[in-house]
């Protein structure tokens, strides 16, 4: 595990599949294993996440697992904290306004966003840690993020569209916040009781 990483919680597989396809991090990287979710509510998802101090074969087996568990639940975009462990680091294969796949790992990603000029638009957004719903949230258009991938190699990923979205809202996980979080306190509490969670 990366440094200042908590174990994940020891939960069977939840795929009806059983253990997740044989898909690495490609190039001959470790295979994944299909981690639960975390749902809103688990205090892992409502604290910045520890940056990564260790670039070893537990972060590359922690990217397997993420790309695999990112995939098994139909998601574009999945954050450390979202499969139990408290590190910075998060997966995307996401279209972007071109509806190219934008597929990336970052590891202690920094969001960088435009001036506070830039062009913003409001579009539902769901998150797999809310199940089964969506809301309208205010983001910039366009962005790009910078960190270093599971080798510590330095990475870039400017987006657009949807995947810009996701660069934002998978940042945000890593800093302890939910896209319900950017929604006023009532809609909130709604948008929780809807996906059976905990308003809160
Ligand atoms: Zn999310």
């Amino acid at each position: 595990m990366p440094s200042g990483t908590t174990p994940p919680p020891a939960q069977p597989d939840p795929s009806p599949a059983g253990p997740g396809p044989a898909q690495g991090a490609g190039d001959g990287g470790p295979v994944g294993r299909v981690r639960p979710i975390v749902l809103d509510g688990d205090p892992v998802l409502h604290r910045p996440c520890a940056p990564v101090t260790a670039f070893d074969a537990d972060l590359a087996q922690l990217e397997a697992d993420m790309v695999v568990s990112m995939h098994a639940a139909d998601g574009v975009g999945l954050a450390a904290n979202q499969i139990g462990v408290d590190a910075r680091v998060f997966v995307m294969d996401c279209p972007d306004a071109a509806g190219e796949r934008v597929v990336a790992t970052v590891v202690n990603p920094v969001l960088r966003l435009p001036g506070v000029f830039a062009r913003r638009a409001t579009d539902d957004e769901g998150c797999l840690s809310v199940p089964g719903e969506v809301a309208a949230v205010e983001r910039v258009t366009s962005a790009v993020v910078t960190g270093v991938d599971v080798r510590g190699e330095p990475v870039r990923v400017s987006a657009s569209g949807l995947a810009a979205v996701c660069l934002q809202h998978e940042v945000d996980h890593l800093d302890g916040l939910l896209y319900v979080d950017r929604l006023d306190a009532d809609e909130r509490a709604e948008v929780l009781r809807a996906a059976g969670l905990a308003p809160r």
